[in-house]
């Protein structure tokens, strides 16, 4: 191993370049206190080598080490780094100054490996009659123990840090990072330290509760205005049913020609056009204080009339729609299950009428969104003939339908059919919604309404256009 310090007969450190290959002496180890020889060839860095392959290993730091202190003891003065206590990591105005950076000067010489209270500082000087600490570092591992029972002393303590020097370090540049420079020390303990730390930390909490109640003064606010927000749309939402229940009180307050007045005008149709589908006998509808027509198509007016073509995709429920008749119509809560039976009555007659068609549960989808002229509700037992005998096979035609081709449908199949009864039938396929029901279905009201089959209704519909042949 390459150490370049060992000590000389005198017992000192000495630097191999110090002593010229010239000058006569006995060289050992400062760890093992082997003799060493010099090695201070042309080819390789001056160094001292152990006589054998010694299994000295600390070799380079114990003669650091030595040569720390011996430097310490023969010189009078120390430069010592600042000592600054920080409010936060960046400096700030708030920060305490307990030392700047400053040259210690010894009243007498320093001594070495002293002990006090137990442990033996590697140095102690006195300056202008105050005792000051040094602890040399030389391994990565510092003596931690010793540097707490240094902080516990109550004096100022310094520690150099040689840790990081290389090993081909000379003896100057350990005299300048031991005597002159600042770098690499750092105070283990100042008077007042702990004092200003806790001053600092004081400071730290009294800003930071302040801010934090800043904080949740922002909060609070932002809590209030969301409360305010919710309030105001609460009382919008409070308008809006006052004005809804102001309108269900003016048509239960009104009589039953003002009713059938105002539903004559929403529905587009005079009652005596009104279909069949409005004053369907249901059960449940005692519940319900007006007449099944006036219910039936108030029900209709609200939530089928033109429900489809503003959205195809919509849906009604038994639920909300008995809710809302209990609500307008002023029904006691312990008629509820009746006025939902009723409700549920109607929407299957609506069903067997190709109006609405059944989704899950007591969900409707809306067929047919405008009133037909169905004189008459198709019972549940033609609705189901009416599946089985589906006209399997075929669908509705694309196009339009001519009355050419109509009439000459009806005397090839020999249907007949009365002038009133084509003209429903032409409008009708007129009416492209009319197209998105069920083709069996709608087979099954034209038989019920030319009093025919409905494989001749079928062949009828085929012959005419309105039905194709799917294609297999
Ligand atoms: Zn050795």
């Amino acid at each position: 191993m390459k150490i370049p310090f060992a000590l000389d007969g005198k017992g000192r450190i000495v630097d191999i370049h110090d002593v010229p290959p010239s000058v006569e002496g006995t060289f050992r180890c400062a760890e093992c206190k082997q003799l060493v020889t010099r090695k201070q060839g042309d080819a390789r860095v001056w160094h001292f080598a152990h006589k054998a392959e010694a299994s000295c290993t600390t070799a380079f730091e114990t003669a650091l080490h030595i040569l720390a202190k011996q430097i310490l003891v023969e010189s009078d003065t120390l430069r010592a780094p600042a000592l600054v206590c920080q409010l936060h990591e960046q400096p700030s105005g708030e920060d305490i100054t307990l030392c700047v950076e400053h040259t210690l000067r010894w009243d007498v010489a320093g001594e070495a490996e002293v002990w006090v209270d137990g442990i033996r500082p590697d140095f102690r000087g006195v300056c202008q009659g105050e005792t000051i600490f040094v602890e040399v570092t030389v391994t990565h591992e510092p003596d931690r123990p010793k540097l707490e029972a240094l902080k516990r002393l109550q004096t100022p303590a310094l520690e150099i840090d040689l840790s990081a020097v290389p090993r081909d370090v000379t003896a100057s540049e350990v005299r300048r990072l031991v005597l002159d420079a600042a770098e690499g020390k750092c105070w283990l303990f100042y008077p007042r330290e702990a004092e200003a730390r806790a001053r600092l930390e004081a400071l730290r909490n009294r800003r930071d509760a302040a801010e934090y109640a800043s904080l949740d003064e922002v909060y609070r606010e932002e809590r209030r205005l969301d409360a305010a927000l919710n309030a105001a749309r609460a009382d919008a939402i409070t308008d809006r049913l006052v004005k809804i229940e102001m309108a269900n009180a003016r048509f239960r307050s009104a009589t039953s020609a003002q009713k059938l007045a105002f539903l004559v005008t929403k529905l587009g149709k005079p009652v005596t056009a009104w279909p069949a589908i409005l004053g369907h006998d249901v059960r449940g509808g005692s519940a319900i204080k007006v007449s099944t027509r006036i219910w039936q198509a108030d029900v209709f007016r609200r939530h089928i009339l033109r429900r489809r073509a503003r959205n195809p995709n919509q849906r009604i429920t038994v639920e909300a729609v008995a809710d809302w008749l209990i609500e307008r119509y002023d029904i006691a809560s312990s008629e509820s299950t009746s006025v939902r039976v009723a409700v549920w009555d109607y929407f299957s007659a609506l069903e067997q009428a190709d109006y609405l068609r059944r989704c899950v549960r007591q969900e409707f989808e809306i067929l047919w969104d405008v009133l037909g002229d169905e004189t008459r509700v198709p019972s549940s037992d033609a609705k189901a003939r009416a599946s089985k005998t589906a006209p399997l096979g075929y669908c509705w035609a694309r196009g339009d339908v001519d009355t050419s081709r109509f009439w000459s449908a009806v005397r090839k199949t020999g249907v007949h059919v009365a002038p009133s009864e084509a003209t429903i039938l032409l409008n009708t396929w007129q009416e492209p919604g009319r197209r998105m029901s069920n083709e069996a279905a709608y087979a099954q009201s034209v038989a019920t309404t030319l009093r025919i089959s409905v494989e001749k209704a079928v062949e009828l519909l085929a012959a005419a256009g309105v039905f194709v042949r799917a294609v297999a």
